[in-house]
C-alpha cells in the first residue's frame, strides 16, 4: 500500500528541499503536483481540496525555522496536514461500558468482517485479558456461522451454539443474554454483508443495532476498493451511529485513497487496519507512522520539528561568531554538546539526514556516541570557571581532580583537551574559509 503515492510525494518534495530558496510559485507548483498524486492514489477529490489548501495556508504564513531550509519546512507542512487528514492518534477500542459490551461489525460481503472479528476478538482475550463471545448474525450464507465458530476455536474464544431459523435481531438479543448469563465482557456481533450497500442490508443493520444497542459500531472496509470505500462509510453513517472504522488488506497493493479518505470524510477514527490474512494481523492505526510512510521523508520531518523545538539559533550563532575569533573556550564547547544532546546526540541528527550513513559509520568508529557527549559534559561541569576559561592552566594536579569530580579518567580529560584543542583549531580555520564539516571529525 502507498508505494506510488510514496514514490510520487518523496519525488516532488525531495525536488523542493534540495533549493535554497522558495518562491511563491515553487509552492504552487509543487502543491499542484501534490494534488495530482493525491488523485491518481485515489483519495476522494473534497480530501485533496481541503488538504491542498491547508498546506498552502500554512506554507505562505510559516515562519522558517533557522536551520532548516524553507523546502524542508514544506515537507514538514505537508506531513502535519496528512496526519491531521489521516486523524488523531490511535484510538483504541472503547470498553468503558457495563459488561457485556456489545461490539457490532459492519461492511461489505468479503470485506474481511469475520476474519476481523476474529483478529479483534484474539486481541481483547489475549492482551486486554477480556472474557469474549462471538456470534455470527449472518443467517445468510449458510457457512458463516460455522465459519466464525472454526475461527473461534482457533483462537480459544468461545461463540454461541448455532440456532437454525433464528433472524439476525433474535440471534443478537440471544447473545446478549448469553453473555450477561455467562459473565462474558465483550459480545463481538459479526453481521451479514452484501455486495452492495442496499435498503435491505441498511434496514436490517439499524435493527440490530437497535437490538443490541452496541458500544461499538465498527466498519470494516477493503483499503483495496480506493473511492467507493468513501461513499460506502457515508452510507453506513448515514444509518448507524459508527463509532470507528477497521481498514482490512493494508498489506495490499492498493493505492491507499481509502485510507486517506475515510476520516477526512466520515469524522469517524480508524480505529485498526488489518496487515493480512493471519489471525494476529491486526494493527493499530498510528497517523504519525503512515504519513512517514508515505511521504518517506520522516526523517525531514523529526529534524525540523526537532531543530525548531531545540536549537537556539542565536546563541549558535554567538559560538559560531566567538569560533571565528578563535575565542572558542570550554564553555562553549559545553554549550555545543548540550545542544547535540537536546536534538537526540549525534547519532540522532546524523541517523535525520538523508544519505548520511557513511560519515555515521565512521563517527560510530571514532566512537562519538551519547555516553561519550554525557562523559564530556560531566568532565566540564567538574571544571573550575577560570578552567573553563583558559584550559590551557589544566595540569596533572587539575586534571586528576577534574577526573576525580566528573567519575572519569585522566585520559578521559586529556582526550577532551585535545578534542577542544582541534576543534578550536578547525573552527578558527573554517571562519578564514578553509577546512569544513569533514575536517572536524577529521574524516
Ligand atoms: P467477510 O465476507 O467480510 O466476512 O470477509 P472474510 O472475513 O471472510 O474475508 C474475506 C477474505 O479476505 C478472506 O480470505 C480473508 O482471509 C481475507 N482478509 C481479511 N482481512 C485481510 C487483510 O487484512 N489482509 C489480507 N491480505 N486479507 C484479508
Amino acid at each position: 500500500m502507498f508505494e506510488s503515492l510514496q514514490e510520487r510525494l518523496s519525488g516532488i518534495l525531495d525536488a523542493l528541499t534540495r533549493r535554497g530558496a522558495l518562491s511563491d510559485a515553487d509552492v504552487q507548483a509543487a502543491l499542484r503536483e501534490v494534488r495530482r498524486a493525491l488523485l491518481e492514489a485515489d483519495v476522494a477529490l473534497e480530501v485533496v481540496r481541503g488538504f491542498t489548501d491547508k498546506v498552502r495556508e500554512r506554507a505562505v504564513g510559516a515562519e522558517v525555522v533557522k536551520s532548516v531550509t524553507p523546502g524542508q519546512m514544506v515537507v514538514k507542512i505537508v506531513h502535519d496536514v496528512l496526519v491531521e487528514t489521516l486523524g488523531s492518534d490511535a484510538e483504541a477500542i472503547d470498553l468503558n461500558a457495563p459488561p457485556p459490551v456489545a461490539i457490532m461489525m459492519v461492511g461489505l460481503q468479503g470485506s474481511g468482517k469475520t476474519t476481523t472479528t476474529a483478529k479483534i476478538a484474539k486481541r481483547l482475550a489475549e492482551r486486554s485479558k477480556r472474557k469474549v463471545l462471538m456470534a455470527s448474525l449472518d443467517t445468510r450464507r449458510p457457512a458463516a456461522q460455522e465459519q466464525l465458530r472454526v475461527l473461534g476455536e482457533q483462537i480459544s474464544v468461545d461463540t454461541l451454539p448455532i440456532v437454525a431459523g433464528q433472524t439476525p435481531v433474535q440471534i443478537a438479543h440471544r447473545a446478549m443474554q448469553a453473555a450477561r448469563l455467562g459473565g462474558y465482557d465483550v459480545v463481538m456481533l459479526d453481521t451479514a454483508g452484501r455486495q452492495f450497500v442496499d435498503e435491505a442490508l441498511m434496514a436490517e443493520m439499524a435493527e440490530i443495532e437497535a437490538a443490541a444497542r452496541p458500544h461499538e459500531v465498527l466498519l470494516v472496509a477493503d483499503a483495496l476498493t480506493g473511492q467507493d470505500a468513501v461513499n460506502l462509510a457515508r452510507a453506513f453513517d448515514e444509518r448507524l451511529s459508527l463509532t470507528g472504522i477497521v481498514l482490512t488488506r493494508l498489506d495490499g497493493d492498493g493505492r491507499g485513497g481509502a485510507a486517506l479518505s475515510m476520516r477526512a470524510v466520515t469524522g469517524k477514527p480508524i480505529k485498526l487496519v488489518g496487515t493480512g490474512e493471519k489471525l494476529d494481523q491486526l494493527e493499530e492505526f498510528h497517523p504519525g507512522r503512515i504519513a512517514g510512510r508515505i511521504l518517506g521523508m520522516g526523517d525531514i520531518v523529526s529534524l525540523v520539528e526537532k531543530a525548531a523545538e531545540s536549537i537556539d539559533a542565536e546563541k549558535a550563532r554567538a559560538i559560531a561568531e566567538r569560533m571565528r575569533k578563535g575565542a572558542f573556550d570550554l564553555d562553549d564547547l559545553a554549550e555545543q554538546l548540550r545542544q547535540m544532546q537536546r536534538i537526540g546526540g549525534m547519532q540522532g541528527v546524523l541517523g535525520m539526514i538523508p544519505g548520511i550513513g557513511k560519515m555515521k559509520r565512521q563517527l560510530d568508529a571514532a566512537n562519538l556516541d551519547d555516553r561519550v557527549l554525557k562523559r564530556q559534559a560531566a568532565i566540564i561541569s567538574s571544571m573550575t570557571r577560570e578552567e573553563r576559561r583558559r584550559p590551557e592552566i589544566i595540569k596533572a594536579s587539575r586534571k586528576k581532580r577534574i577526573a576525580a569530580g566528573s567519575g572519569t579518567r585522566v585520559e578521559d580529560v586529556n582526550r577532551l583537551l585535545k578534542m577542544h584543542r582541534q576543534m578550536a583549531d578547525v573552527m578558527k580555520a573554517m571562519g578564514k574559509g578553509k577546512g569544513g564539516l569533514g575536517r572536524l571529525f577529521g574524516i
